[in-house]
């Protein structure tokens, strides 16, 4: 047996006959075209782009319709990159002047693009461009030389896809018959990642050279929660993958069930759960899995794709699509722009190359010291509120003068709408994110400047532990159930307490059932996770009681390693809901 361990980009376990694609690419050889052919040559690559950009309009359709017009205007960008006249003239001028093949014009153009985007220091905007100029390669490609593209069908046998990397094209395309995939380049905020997530298809990317060791057939395991893909399995790790796969299903579908139910604790407490957004069209999703509004709408992902930032009529179209979803009475807390460090680093103009960006002008540092960037989504935020429950969050708070320097922007684009006679909803309840070990140890302070807190535990922890959450080197050190992390978790929730400040856990660790019980003990009332967990979250909450989630709490606080508090939580779980996969 051999284990792999890479990057998980979307959970879920699968296990079957692995499929492996030949992804890296063809030999394109140079080859001189009679100087009387040189027009036909040009003819033959505009008839392959046009067909191109033709397939990419048809993909946005599809994908438009299918999974959201997010998702689909990933590929009217490729549309507008195969139109475009500059990449087109390039290729051209080089058949043209060089008398050459049009297959190795546009390879040498692209590559010659690809350096230049290598060598641009632009990060991870440059990642996902390269990645976006090899995929429209191949499609114009494919139309030129007639190459197959890897083309799966919905009826053909389940199987696992392994691949040296997979454009978001072929991630697109791949059809319902594909159980999971893994690939051996790749990151976790790559389109193609994206796209496997909104596909609910189990995926692993940067798992390294990984393909000249599996042949065809060969029975895989991809495990997309702890980012595995694992080749010639022994029998009992097949059995348990087996069993995992079981119980997941299992659990999901009477898990429907539990869409409509309140999620009220044994003993009558009433528990808010809100969905976790990234898109507009996840906010329908949220009601659909029972969630009861949106408890964070990470706005900065109306970055993505973009090659500009997003104007205030874009932003206020986004936060109008979530209310029309939402509906009035629905809360939708509109998270500021948490730009930087892992999160399009480089896509605003105002982000620069930082050394340790995860402590740099990232998030609300990054909107305070650029007045055009928070006021556009300030305003939009405000114009919406009247069409809506509309809340306000900052995140990265890490000092309480942050916070008042964002109150004091908030009311200055106030007092523009106001001259302006545009109208927007005086009382806008604000809140801050508890993120940053600082706010949390001066929660009591923070209580008096806002209305809620959310807790992010995803940064809290790493922060916290000093763990990079996406290095899978300290991976084991990254742990919500950390003693440190609880005592601050309690440390929030206490402050809050004593001034009526409510208070939501938004990282990760609220969709996980593991913490449900200690999350209620600590006196959490609010929990907003991804839609998809929200079923089985109020399948946990109504076997707990809060008593009892009180003295798993207690005891939680206690122990001395996270090891310790896993154990107990566990154990706990596996008690209430014996059929749990923990
Ligand atoms: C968090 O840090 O827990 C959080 C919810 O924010 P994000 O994951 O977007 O950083
Ligand atoms: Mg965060």
């Amino acid at each position: 047996m051999d284990i792999r361990r890479g990057i998980a980009v979307s959970p879920g376990v699968a296990v079957g006959p692995a499929l492996v694609l030949d992804t890296e690419g063809v030999r394109i050889h140079r080859q001189v075209v009679d100087a009387g052919k040189v027009d036909a040559e040009i003819g033959r690559f505009r008839d392959a782009v046009d067909r191109a950009a033709g397939d990419a309009r048809a993909r946005q359709k599809s994908l438009t319709q299918s999974l959201g017009k997010e998702f689909g205007d990933i590929f009217l960008g490729h549309a507008l990159l195969f139109e475009d006249q500059l990449l087109r003239a390039e290729v051209e001028q080089r058949i043209r002047s060089q008398a050459v093949n049009a297959e190795y014009a546009l390879s040498r153009t692209i590559r010659d693009l690809v350096k230049r985007l290598d060598q641009s220091g632009a990060g991870e905007r440059a990642a996902r461009f390269k990645a976006d100029f090899i995929d429209l390669e191949k499609q114009i490609l494919g139309h030129l030389i007639g190459l197959e593209a890897n083309t799966l069908d919905d009826e053909a046998d389940p199987l696992i896809v392994l691949a040296h990397d997979l454009t978001p094209s072929e991630t697109a395309l791949l059809p319902t018959s594909v159980l999971a995939f893994a690939t051996e380049s790749g990151g976790p905020t790559s389109h193609t990642a994206i796209l496997a997530n909104a596909k609910m298809i189990p995926a692993v990317v940067a798992l390294g050279r990984f393909a000249a060791d599996v042949s065809g057939s060969d029975t895989v395991i991809v495990d997309g929660n702890k980012g595995l893909l694992i080749l010639d399995p022994d029998e009992p790790t097949l059995a348990w993958y087996e069993s995992q796969k079981l119980a997941q299903k299992a659990l999901a579908d009477p898990l429907v069930a539990f869409r409509d139910m309140p999620p009220i604790t044994k003993d009558g407490v009433r528990i808010t759960l809100l969905g976790n957004i990234e898109f507009p069209s996840e906010a329908a999703l949220c009601l659909d899995r029972g969630a009861e509004g949106v408890g964070l709408y990470r706005t900065e992902f109306l970055y993505l794709n973009k090659t500009a930032d997003p104007t205030e009529e874009e932003h206020y179209r986004a936060y109008s699509a979530v209310l029309e979803a939402t509906g009035p009475n629905r809360p939708v807390v509109i998270r500021t722009l948490d730009l930087g460090a892992d999160k399009f680093s480089s896509l605003s103009e105002v982000i620069s190359v930082e050394k340790n960006p995860f402590l740099g002008l990232r998030s609300v540092r990054l909107c305070l010291k650029n007045k055009k960037l928070f006021k556009t989504q300030l305003r939009a935020i405000l114009r919406a509120s009247v069409d809506g429950d509309v809340r306000v969050m900052f995140p990265m708070v890490s000092t309480i003068l942050e916070l008042r320097q964002c109150r004091s922007f908030l009311n200055e684009v106030r007092e523009d709408l106001e001259e302006e006679g545009i109208p927007f909803k005086a009382d806008l309840p604000i809140g801050t994110m508890i993120e940053v070990p600082s706010a949390a140890i001066l929660a009591d302070l923070m209580a008096r400047e806002v209305d809620f807190f959310s807790i992010g535990t995803n940064d809290l922890v790493q922060y916290t532990l000093a763990a990079d959450r996406n290095n899978e080197n300290v991976a084991s050190l990254y742990n919500p159930a950390d003693p440190a992390v609880l005592r601050l978790i309690k440390t929030v929730v206490d402050a809050a307490a004593r001034r009526s400040v409510s208070v939501n856990v938004c990282g990760e660790m609220s969709g996980d059932p593991t913490f449900t019980a200690l999350l209620v003990g600590l006196g959490l009332r609010q929990l907003s996770a991804t839609p998809r967990k929200i079923p089985e979250l109020k399948r946990v909450i109504r076997l707990i009681s809060v008593a009892d989630a009180e003295r798993v709490a207690r005891e939680a606080l206690t122990l001395e390693t996270a090891r310790d508090v896993t154990t107990l939580l566990k154990d706990n779980l596996r008690r209430i809901l014996p059929d749990a996969v923990v």
